[in-house]
């Protein structure tokens, strides 16, 4: 799956998960839920995070940002030498490591906490739909695939499966937020 679908299955998860538990996120968590749907591949030294990040013309916000473009690259370097891409990052233990560090780290922030915690596990969901699969329960078993044969990367069928979560998130959250329903016309909740 592209940057962009795991970009919209972030901010469904984190839409479906804050109506589940009946939360109601600030504006700034869907960022946060945007990046965590990426750092999953933070594996491949390829991929969107795992490059590091680029550039940015702010010099202020550019010294913030390049300890942690560097953190991502070293991590980036360690996971692929160490136990290659999909593999730890896309399972079940890395799901549980992940949320419980961002737990420990960000517990007073529960927005925040479900923000990141959603995004990430929309990333492996989205690759569970995936024609190669994930290794849910790595390091034993096979790939686990949600579709039989699944969905290959970059094809028609994933820009329609994409607009399917978008479809579902704008309605999600038409749901969370009665106000944005004023704003396109609708009648307030
Ligand atoms: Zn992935």
């Amino acid at each position: 799956m592209n940057a962009t679908t795991h970009a919209v299955f972030g901010v469904a998860a984190l839409a479906g998960a804050a109506l589940v538990a009946g939360a109601e996120p600030p504006a700034y968590v869907y960022p946060a839920a945007v990046a965590a749907a990426w750092l999953p591949d933070v594996d491949n030294p390829r991929s969107t995070l795992g490059n590091g990040l680029s550039r940015m013309k702010n010099p202020t916000l550019n010294l913030l940002s390049r300890p942690l473009s560097w953190a991502l690259r070293t991590t980036s370097f360690v996971l692929v030498r160490t136990v290659g891409h999909r593999t730890l990052t896309h399972s079940l233990v890395g799901v549980f490591l992940f949320s419980l560090t961002v737990w420990l780290l960000l517990g007073g922030f529960p927005n925040l906490v479900l923000a990141l915690v959603a995004g990430y596990a929309s990333h492996v969901f989205a690759d569970a739909l995936n024609t190669r699969g994930v290794p849910l329960l790595w390091p034993a078993g096979k790939p686990f695939r949600l579709l039989p044969g699944g969905i290959r990367s970059g094809g028609a069928v994933e820009v329609a499966v994409a607009l399917v979560a978008l479809a579902f998130t704008l309605y999600a959250l038409l749901l969370l937020y009665p106000g944005l329903r004023g704003a396109i016309g609708l009648q307030p909740i």
